[in-house]
């Protein structure tokens, strides 16, 4: 019995009310599996044999501070405390038409309701019906599965997701988040039904993995995408990294596993989804910037600005947000090589300036990407890589303090060039305005209007341009 899990006022609000109404009411779904995960949520689902509307309605006028929204459409409502949810909907069953996901939805009894779930651990159900008031209703054996740790679904996995394939990320994202494996014939059913995805919306395939990506341990569900073939049908690019290539007895290490790494690393250092994404995204552009060169090994020069130039259509089509989480992802990309380059002996004051302006506020993320970026099996690389980083952070800490570069703008912007030379934006100003950044940053000159005047005038006479 559970009585004691249903510590808020509404379970036995909402049993009496049922009691009143004549109806059978159920927690189901996810609350009642979190209860077993002792995973303490603030939502919870109540099926009633009867109108869910009619049911919240009356559960409302008893709660105080509670809100009520009224769903008419969908035959559901929701009330909402400070910081509780409770949705309520009469018990369903559900025909499914091939090119939708959204069913045909008729009323129906408990058991249809259960019937109609995605997997085994989400069937649990506690009655709330007076005489039975806790009682844990365990049809499809969901609480061995949730003990063993297991994936499976009610019903015949592959009419499962082929009905709504929705499931199919939802079951690699609950497999990723729980740390639990995928029964055998359901795992077969995610390969034989991927194509299925197709009908998915994918602002609603982004979401489930996003909720991949904010897990513990990502590489899990990456890993599943991956064999089940469902990655190839939204993130291609990210499939292309898989793979190593043999010439002359020299090889290059998996592109794909190595991210999987990365990622997992960056994970124990970050819950900043964004930052987690240039994990993923840092060494996108390896395939295509792929060279073999006689004699030496392979090559990917210029993987990282490629790799930042392919941000944008990447994320333009998974429909995540184009803005200031985009730019950072972009920024990381591109520089995620650029500490390990100061990790190298004589290194100049000057480059770090460079690196602390061109980083901005994202110095402290790429510091975190490149020590996640250290994958070497070897434990004594390991810890010399990551000692190197931590010594450049230490530089950038001292170069930081003395100049105050990050943030920093030179004295005169390109607005006002333009004025002195009575111009328009175009080519010279933009050659000016770096010129004049590389010279206070490498030192050429101090970092004060009058110097930076001169410089400006000179660079713009060697330009052929006139003093206005
Ligand atoms: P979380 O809240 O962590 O996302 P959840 O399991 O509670 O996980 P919800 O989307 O809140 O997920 O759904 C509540 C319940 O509704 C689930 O536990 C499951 O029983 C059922 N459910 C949700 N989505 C589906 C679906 N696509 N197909 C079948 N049943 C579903
Ligand atoms: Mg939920």
């Amino acid at each position: 019995m559970l009585q004691k899990e249903l510590t808020h006022p509404i379970f036995n609000i909402v049993s009496e009310e049922s009691q009143k109404l004549g109806f059978e009411t159920f927690v189901v779904g996810g609350f009642v599996r979190d209860i077993y995960l002792k995973r303490a949520s603030k939502d919870v689902d109540f099926v009633t044999v009867g109108s869910g509307i009619q049911l919240a309605t009356a559960v409302k006028n008893r709660l105080q501070g509670a809100h009520l929204n009224v769903f008419k459409s969908f035959g559901t409502a929701q009330i909402k405390t400070s910081d509780w949810e409770f949705e309520f909907v009469g018990a369903r069953k559900e025909s499914y038409d091939r090119n939708s996901r959204k069913p045909k939805v008729e009323d129906g009894t408990f058991e249809d309701d259960i019937y109609r779930r995605d997997f085994t651990i989400n069937t649990l159900a506690i009655s709330l019906n007076k005489d039975h008031f806790g009682k844990l209703i365990d049809t499809f054996n969901g609480l061995d599965d949730l003990k063993n740790g297991i994936i499976k679904t009610p019903l015949d996995p592959k009419v499962t997701f082929s009905d709504d394939p929705l499931r199919m990320m939802r079951a690699i994202r609950f497999a990723t988040q729980l740390d639990f494996f995928i029964e055998d014939q359901t795992f077969e059913a995610l390969k034989s039904e991927a194509h299925r995805l197709s009908i998915i919306s994918q602002e609603r395939i982004t979401d489930e993995l996003q909720k991949v990506i904010r897990s513990t341990k990502p590489s899990i569900g990456f890993k599943i995408l991956f064999d089940t073939k469902l990655l190839d049908k939204f993130f291609p690019e990210l499939v292309r990294l898989q793979g190593v290539e043999f010439r002359e007895g020299k090889g290059h290490k998996d592109n794909f596993y190595h991210t999987l790494q990365v990622l997992d690393q960056i994970c124990t250092r970050t819950d900043d989804i964004w930052v987690r994404w240039s994990a993923i995204l840092h060494d996108i552009a390896k395939p295509p910037t792929k060279r073999f060169v006689k004699g030496e090994g392979w090559t990917f020069h210029g993987h990282e600005d490629k790799g930042s130039r392919m941000v944008k259509p990447i994320f333009t089509r998974l429909k995540l947000p184009l803005g200031e989480p985009m730019r950072r992802v972009v920024n990381l990309v591109k520089l995620h090589l650029r500490p390990i380059a100061l990790t190298k002996d004589n290194i100049t004051d000057s480059a770090i300036r460079r690196l602390i302006f061109d980083a901005g506020d994202d110095l402290e993320d790429l510091l975190i990407l490149c020590k996640s970026d250290i994958t070497t099996k070897n434990k004594k690389k390991e810890e010399r890589f990551q000692a190197n980083l931590v010594h450049v952070e230490e530089n950038i800490a001292s170069v930081e303090e003395r100049d105050q570069i990050r943030n920093w703008q030179p004295p005169i912007d390109g607005i006002e060039i333009m004025k002195m030379f009575d111009m328009r934006p175009g080519r010279e100003i933009g050659l000016i305005k770096t010129a004049l950044k590389d010279a206070i940053l490498d030192g050429v000159i101090t970092n004060d209007y009058e110097e930076a005047y001169k410089f400006v005038l000179e660079m713009g006479k060697q330009l052929g341009l006139q003093k206005q």
